[in-house]
């Protein structure tokens, strides 16, 4: 295996993939699917690109979305989260409903809308790599409000202390990646309180929205009173139907946020793969909410490989959803880099270390803190396999 010291300059998050990805290597780094993303996804966009009388979907769609699509999507929220016309969790129709490339470029476009240069955007630490990035892409300044293990939550009042007459956005994450935290009713209340009294818009990236585990339910920003307005919701359909190399997702919100948003993706990517974008719309239109069983193969993941990390000496954060599990490892008294490089070097387990998470701050904190991240949307066999390796490592 290649040394991680040779690879740690530059843009460490791919460098690090790459080395997960190496033959003999079981690879529970990048949060990617080894199991078959939604045969109806697949198999109703490969007729599209092939059938004769569905040919036309082979070009361009409006930049907005194809209409097939949006109404799937307005249908498919407004029956799995129960929204209603006139309530707080108000109904969303198609105009609600902009398709972009993954929700990468959502955050992209709905960063660029909302924030620019001597804007404020507060983003919580540790947190998705791109959120960091992408609000200084856009010219403004990330301010990082601490989360704090075992669980992870949200500390209100940091929070509040964090905003300043500066901040446009509140930059907000559920199911969290990496630490598997999801915002309870009272934490969504409480962003809320915090967004209408200090008049912030919120971005939600809900990308794990489908995958919670026992009792927890989702719950939404969009869906507190008075936010529908001042919210952009990120969505995925890789993450939803498992096919991450789409690049398919969509942002809800009104119809003038959006129009905002269409300008940066219009004049980036013009629209989203039209055969693809078809192949979401069926399979969105037969979903029952199971999503063929995955919510509950990665549930049973994450306690199995929980367990396993708890027996080695790990201090493991149970996900409440997601497609992640974290541990510290401070009880064996190791760095998160150094025990990624033992992992991978000793076990061949590639994962991700808490360094790729935590963004640098201004109290100095090293950002190599004592975290490692697991993918678990893996297969069953594959995670048992990765269970083995821990185990026998010395
Ligand atoms: N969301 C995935 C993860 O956190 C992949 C992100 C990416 O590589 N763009 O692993």
């Amino acid at each position: 295996l290649v040394e991680f010291e040779n690879n740690t300059t530059g843009d460490i998050w791919n460098e690090l993939l790459v080395l997960a990805r190496q033959p003999g290597v079981v690879n529970l780094g990048q949060g990617f699917p080894d199991y078959d993303g939604s045969k109806v996804a697949r198999e109703a966009a490969a007729e599209a690109m092939v059938d004769p009388a569905k040919s036309a979907l082979n070009q361009y769609s409006l930049p907005l979305g194809l209409k097939a699509l949006q109404s799937a999507v307005s249908t498919y929220y407004n029956k799995s989260y129960d929204l209603k016309e006139g309530a707080a969790n108000r109904a969303i129709g198609p105009e609600n409903v902009l398709v972009t490339i993954g929700a990468t470029e959502g955050l992209y476009a709905s960063l660029k809308t909302l924030s620019g240069p001597g804007d404020e955007v507060i983003i919580f630490n540790p947190g998705f790599p791109w959120y960091l990035t992408t609000t200084r892409v856009v010219g403004a300044t990330p301010v990082l409000v601490e989360l704090a293990g075992p669980d992870f939550a949200p500390d209100m009042e940091k929070l509040e202390e964090a905003i300043t007459p500066k901040t446009k956005v509140l930059l907000i994450n559920t199911p969290h990646n990496p630490c598997g935290h999801c915002y309870t009713k009272e934490e969504m209340e409480g962003f809320a309180r915090l967004a209408l009294k200090h008049n912030l818009f919120v971005i939600s990236d809900e990308v794990y929205e489908n995958v919670t585990f026992g009792e927890t339910r989702h719950h939404r920003i969009a869906d507190e009173e008075g936010m529908f307005e001042r919210t952009v919701t990120l969505c995925s359909a890789s993450k939803l139907f498992s096919l991450t190399g789409w690049r398919v997702g969509w942002a809800l919100s009104t119809p003038g946020l959006l129009k905002g948003l269409a300008v940066y993706h219009g004049n980036t990517s013009y629209c989203a793969p039209s055969p693809l974008q078809h192949g979401l719309a069926v399979a969105l239109g037969v979903e029952d909410g199971s999503f063929e069983g995955i919510p509950k193969l990665v549930e049973g993941n994450g306690e199995l490989l929980g367990s396993a990390l708890k027996e080695k000496g790990f201090a493991v954060t149970q996900p409440q959803g997601g497609h992640f599990l974290v541990a510290d490892t401070t009880p064996l008294g190791l760095k998160g880099l150094e025990c990624a490089k033992l992992l991978l070097t000793h076990a061949k387990v590639g994962v991700v270390p808490g360094v790729i998470f935590y963004f640098p701050d201004n109290t100095g904190a090293d950002p190599d803190r004592p975290l490692l991240r697991f993918a678990i949307c893996k297969r069953r066999d594959t995670i048992e396999q990765a269970v083995r390796r821990i185990r026998e490592m010395d």
